[in-house]
């Protein structure tokens, strides 16, 4: 085993993709922070730059690759840095990317997070580092070490799980992250309460399927009595969790939102189509009348709920007819927002295999920019229904455009811009809101 590095060295990590890969990274820098590093947002000043990456859709990839290019420059002018890839790109790809790129130093799947000191170590010692081995779902050794949050952070994330055991047809994580294995309860709150301990009000749970979560370990907490837990814990004043599996929902996470204020009145429930033939295609198995059942199960548990959706237009074989009834369910159940995209066929999913015919690319292009429109439509008349109106919001920091504006997320998730200073941050603090636009709003303190 190689000695802990001893010099203070920089990481720069470059993140894509969803919350999971965030929070990797976030580990990354933790547990990297142990063996002397310190995090840098400067790639020109790093001893190690890291691509955290996705496969989920070509884009995010095809990015990936065009950074990459961009840091292999820069070590062969001269920059003294090892390089790696980790992530789903990784983990798919394995040894072709180290056989590719002959300056690349190390290749990590999701599973060597937790002992990514040693993968860095042997690196930096000169060797070309490979590990995409999945670990032992049993003993997996989630990552402890917690990040030391800046003072000004109002939210972090907690895993709960890793991996899905689902099969949903046009998706490759279950390839990428493996099988899904859930955290010990009493590990997550202790780090929700090391967090708290930092300053942090909003704790959001994360997982590939939050709401299977424990359900394969004997003894385990249920998803529900996890929130619960969470909830528990003194200094913790929001609690968010993402991602949903509908399939998954049950009767004791509806009774929470019942129980428990500090539960979001948000919710991010992926529908992906509206129709029971392309559910039955995607292996989604739930049908469009449960998932009208859940939401109203939902609303009528927390009536201000408010529900956000992922939409994939144009799945092989979607006829006309079928997209219709996505666009009936978009109003149907009204959701404020969603995450849109047509098909894109990725590289080891199982809808390749499907005999149904691709979607002709501009016929699936049309059908998603109608359904963009209507849910700017639904978005912009949800927001625009706050005005006049006062509202509680949790400040986060500076506005992003304005100077001497800041802003802060409402329990339904509504983005507030209002002028302010830094010093209300991670307050709740109640605002007038004087303008609503599609997925913000801009206010005045009260
Ligand atoms: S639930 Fe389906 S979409 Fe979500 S990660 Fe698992 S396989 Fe992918």
């Amino acid at each position: 085993m190689s000695e802990p590095i001893s010099a203070e060295k920089k990481v720069f990590i470059h993140t894509f993709g969803c919350q999971m890969n965030e929070y990797d990274s976030a580990k990354i820098r933790a547990k990297l922070g142990t063996d002397g590093f310190t995090a840098t947002q400067d790639p020109g000043d790093a001893d190690l730059i890291l691509l955290n990456t996705c496969s989920i859709r070509d884009k995010a990839e095809q990015k990936m690759h065009s950074a990459l290019g961009e840091y292999r420059r820069m070590k062969k002018n001269g920059q003294p840095v090892t390089i790696g890839i980790a992530g789903c790109v990784a983990q798919q790809e394995g040894d072709a990317l180290l056989k590719r790129y002959s300056d690349l130093d190390l290749v990590f799947g999701p599973d060597g997070v937790p002992h990514v000191n040693q993968l860095v170590r042997e690196a930096m010692d000169g060797k070309r580092v490979l590990d995409t081995e999945f670990l032992d779902l049993e003993t997996y050794p989630f990552v402890t070490e917690v990040e030391t949050v800046d003072d000004q952070q109002v939210g972090a994330f907690v895993t709960i799980q890793k991996g899905c055991d689902n099969k949903c047809t046009f998706c490759i994580v279950p390839t990428t992250r493996g099988a899904e294995a859930s955290r010990s309860s009493s590990q997550i709150v202790d780090e929700v309460k090391a967090l708290v301990d930092q300053g942090v009000v909003e704790i959001t749970l994360i997982g590939q399927n939050v709401n299977s979560y424990g359900l394969k370990t004997p003894g385990e907490k249920t998803f529900a009595e996890l929130l619960y837990a969470v909830s528990d814990v003194e200094g913790v004043e929001r609690i968010r969790y993402t991602t949903s599996h509908p399939r998954d929902m049950g009767d004791d996470v509806v009774q929470a939102y019942r129980d428990l204020p500090k539960l979001s009145s948000y919710l991010h429930l992926p529908v992906q189509s509206g129709n029971n033939r392309i559910l039955r295609r995607m292996k989604r198995y739930y049908k469009r009348e449960r998932f009208l059942e859940i939401c109203a199960a939902l609303k009528d548990a927390r009536p201000d709920l408010v529900m956000t959706t992922d939409f994939i237009v144009g799945f092989p074989g979607e006829t006309e007819e079928q997209f219709e009834d996505t666009m009936t369910l978009l109003d149907e159940v009204g959701f404020i927002g969603s995450y849109s995209f047509k098909y894109s066929p990725r590289p080891g999913t199982p809808a390749l295999r499907l005999k149904d015919p691709l979607v002709p690319n501009d016929v699936a292009g049309a059908r998603l920019t109608r359904l963009q429109n209507r849910q700017r439509e639904l978005s912009s008349a949800w927001t625009r229904g706050h005005e006049g109106k006062v509202v509680d919001v949790l400040v986060e920091g500076w506005s992003r455009h304005d100077p001497g504006v800041i802003c802060g997320r409402t329990d339904t998730n509504l983005m507030v811009n209002f002028p302010g200073d830094l010093s209300l941050v991670r307050k709740t603090v109640p605002v007038r809101v004087t303008r609503g636009f599609t997925h913000t709003a801009r206010g005045e303190r009260v």
